[in-house]
This record gives structure tokens, C-alpha cells and sequence, in this order.
């Protein structure tokens, strides 16, 4: 064991618990490492970082050996209460929590309380409940039900229970008031029944920060909730399509400000790579990492560039992201009109494999990426694949897509380390007046 993890591993038993080492803050990027999560502490997550998209706690087409081709994976992997929530019979049956049901390599879980690629009706949280939807339809849960769902699940964290329905733009100040404020009631209410159950007494909460598009609310509901015992913090109602990236990183950066240092913020409902650097800057941590999933389930492939590595010795180490696009990247629709729904919209990220100028095109879906789908077959296969409905697709192009994302955060954290931010969302958003990027 290096001094380094000896430290750390006298630092979690001295302390307790999940602790964030930051190692550099450059232009509001935080970077550094999360450290001590899970119950013997013995997973940690670079930052800023993504956690590994589930439902139900399996990765989307993925088999746990086809998913551990990919290199660098998180350590951190999400599950959503919605999906698991009516199966909590058979769990708490089982006894051994959700990861050992689901047959996981060994990773630290986050459950949140809706999965952030489905859609969420609306208008029925109460004072005393959330509600979330299962395919049996809608489960009512109060502090009690909550927590012991969380107690069968077993996840190294959780969020807090939460009214998140404010993140429409036409939400009253009255009603973003009542959000905050039952956010804060939820969260207390939370906190003591978790100290009351002995199968959670290794897991750690997440507050939920709350407040709609109004500054207020978002400073008040983070400096209450930064006063509870909370591990980090959730910052939820940031996905509106309809909220400009200017007023986002406005709120999120009065949000971080009132939040302590030492404790991780993670961010819900945004995965565009121009977004997340917004946010990033704003002082976010942690993503979601359903974005690959949800251009897996469009037919498309991430192409683009992530590289800004200018040493041809240090290039040839790091996983290459060579665009090539053919000039013939289709035309994007307008990126805010991306939403929360199943697929969203495409974006100026990727390339639609199931157009037929794929149906000839013998390269791999990026030039010089390592993933198996790249390394194996090109894109006029995927492009058979999805217009021949054959599930294989759905498996290549979520382990190419989820291999690019990790890389993009990767290279991300590289950028902030070497204090080059600025070439690499130049180089990540570079695009041209035809929606297309510009080739190198
Ligand atoms: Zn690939």
C-alpha cells in the first residue's frame, strides 16, 4: 500500500465516512477525488466525474463481462428508486441488497429517487409524500416507506426525498417557496429514521437542493440544507429545456456558493458535454451519466473531439478521439429544444447510424478509439444492425457511447489539471455554422 492510500485509509477510519480531496480549483472547476464510499471505504471516484448509468441496476443492453471491456470505469454506478420500488418484496425477501441481486461487480451505488431518462408525471407530492412510478404505475412513499426501501436496497448513498416539480418555467414563487420548504421537512424527517435503522448505518444521504429558476429559493434552500448532517448535496431542477445555460450556471454558481467545500454537489438531469462544462464551472462535481444511453436508444453514435493533448508522445498514451465525420454530420435540431424525455433530442455530439449515408461507410464509428465495437466492426455494420431492429446494435453502440462519455470526462479532468480549459471546450464546441464540426 502507498503512503498516499495508507493516509487515506487512516483518514476514512479517523473521520468516518465519505470525504472530497481537492486537489486544484481553476476557473471554478473543482478537481479531485471522493474518497471512502462504500461501507469499508474502499471506493473513490475522480471528480469532476459521472456516475454509471442503471436501470435496475443493470447497464441498458450490457452484460457485466460486456460492460468491464470498457477501461476506466466509475466506481460509482446510479440506481433509481422508480425502477426498484415495486420489486421491494422481493428484496427485502433476498436480504442482501440490490447489488448482490443484480449480480454487480463490486461498486458503490447511489440511489436516486426517479431515473433521469424517463419521464415523471407530474403533481403529486404532498406534505408528507413523493411519488414515483413503476411500471405497475404510480407508488406513494412517506419518510417511513422511503427509508425502508432504502434500507433493503442498500445503496452506499442516497438522496433525500424531494418535490422536484418546480423545474417548469411557469411555476409560481409561491409554489417554488412550498417545494423548498417540504424539501427541508422531507430531509429532516429523513435523517432521523435513517439514524434509527441499523441497515443503513454505513450509508450516507444526500440533501436535495431545491428553488425552481428563482435566486432566492436556491440560496435558501442550500444554506438550509448545508446545515444538516448531509454527505453532499443533490441539485435538482436544472434539466428544463426551456432554462438558458446562462441563467443555470447563474443559479448553480450561487447554489455552490453556499455549500461547504468539503462536500461533493452533484447535479441531476444534465448530460450534454457543452453543459456539462458550464456546469462544471459552476462548481459541480458529480453527473448522471444517462446521456450515452439516451443517444444509444436514438440510433446514434458520440463523434466528437475531445483531444487537446499537443505532445505526440503524450497523445499516443491517452485514448485518441480522431473526428471523422465526412462533412456529412445531418443537420442538428436546435439544442434547447432537448428535453427530458426517453431519447431526447440529437445533438451536435453524435452521428445518426441509421441514416443510409452509413450504409457504405466501412470505418469505425470514431477513428483510433479503443472500445470493442470500434476496435471490431465500422459503422455500415451498426448501421444494418439498427435498420434490421437486431438487439446487437443497441449493445455496440452503448459500449462505444458509454467509452467516449468516460473518455470526455477524462479528458476533462486532464484539461483542468493542466489549466487548459479553454482549448478543450474550444475544441469540444467547436462547431460550424452547419452544425457540423470543424475537421482538424
Ligand atoms: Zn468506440
Amino acid at each position: 500500500m502507498s503512503c498516499r492510500c495508507v493516509s487515506r485509509f487512516l483518514n476514512y477510519f479517523q473521520r468516518g465516512g465519505m470525504k472530497l480531496e481537492l486537489s486544484k480549483v481553476v476557473q471554478g472547476c473543482r478537481l479531485g477525488v471522493l474518497i471512502g464510499i462504500g461501507k469499508t471505504g474502499q471506493h473513490s471516484l475522480e471528480l469532476p466525474g459521472c456516475l454509471l448509468y442503471t436501470r435496475c441496476a443493470t447497464v441498458p443492453h450490457l452484460t457485466q463481462d460486456t460492460l468491464h471491456t470498457l477501461t476506466y470505469l466509475p466506481a460509482g454506478a446510479q440506481v433509481a428508486l422508480d425502477g426498484l420500488a415495486e420489486h421491494h418484496e422481493v428484496l427485502e425477501e433476498f436480504k442482501e441488497g440490490v447489488r448482490k441481486f443484480a449480480g454487480l461487480h463490486d461498486t458503490a451505488l447511489f440511489c436516486s429517487l426517479h431515473d433521469p431518462a424517463t419521464n415523471c408525471p407530474t403533481g403529486h407530492v404532498t406534505n408528507k409524500t413523493v411519488s414515483v412510478w413503476g411500471s405497475g404505475g404510480r407508488i406513494e412513499m412517506t419518510a417511513a416507506r422511503f427509508i425502508a426501501m432504502q434500507a433493503v436496497i442498500q445503496p452506499d448513498c442516497y438522496q433525500s426525498m424531494a418535490d422536484g416539480e418546480t423545474w417548469q418555467t411557469n411555476t409560481s414563487r409561491k409554489r417554488v417557496h412550498k417545494a423548498v420548504n417540504r424539501t427541508l421537512a422531507h430531509l429532516d424527517e429523513c435523517l432521523t429514521l435513517h439514524h434509527k435503522t441499523p441497515q443503513l448505518k454505513h450509508t450516507e444521504v444526500f440533501g436535495v437542493v431545491e428553488g425552481g429558476d428563482i435566486l432566492e429559493e436556491r440560496v435558501r434552500s442550500a444554506r438550509e440544507t448545508a446545515k444538516r448532517p448531509v454527505a453532499g448535496f443533490v441539485l435538482d431542477g436544472f434539466q428544463s429545456a426551456a432554462m438558458e445555460q446562462e441563467l443555470r450556471g447563474q443559479l448553480i454558481t450561487a447554489v455552490t456558493a453556499e455549500l461547504p467545500v468539503e462536500k461533493p454537489r452533484m447535479l441531476q438531469g444534465v448530460g450534454r458535454p457543452d453543459e456539462v462544462i458550464a456546469c462544471v464551472e459552476a462548481g459541480v462535481d458529480l453527473f448522471e451519466g444517462f446521456f450515452p444511453f439516451q443517444v444509444t436508444e436514438r440510433g446514434c453514435a458520440l463523434c466528437f473531439d475531445y483531444n487537446v493533448t499537443p505532445d505526440p508522445e503524450a497523445a499516443a498514451l491517452s485514448p485518441p478521439t480522431v473526428l471523422e465525420l465526412n462533412g456529412e454530420r445531418p443537420a442538428v435540431e436546435d439544442p434547447k429544444q432537448n428535453d427530458v424525455g426517453n431519447t431526447g433530442t440529437m445533438t451536435q455530439f453524435e452521428i445518426n447510424l441509421k441514416d443510409i449515408r452509413y450504409r457504405e461507410d466501412f470505418r469505425p464509428l470514431v477513428e483510433g478509439c479503443g472500445c470493442y465495437c470500434c476496435k471490431n466492426h465500422h459503422r455500415a455494420y451498426v448501421h444494418h444492425l439498427l435498420v434490421t431492429s437486431e438487439l446487437l446494435a443497441g449493445v455496440l453502440l452503448m459500449l462505444h457511447n458509454t467509452a467516449h462519455y468516460l473518455g470526455f470526462f477524462r479528458a476533462l479532468r486532464e484539461a483542468i489539471s493542466h489549466e487548459r480549459l479553454q482549448d478543450f471546450k474550444t475544441t469540444v464546441t467547436k462547431v460550424d455554422f452547419g452544425g457540423r464540426k470543424q475537421l482538424h
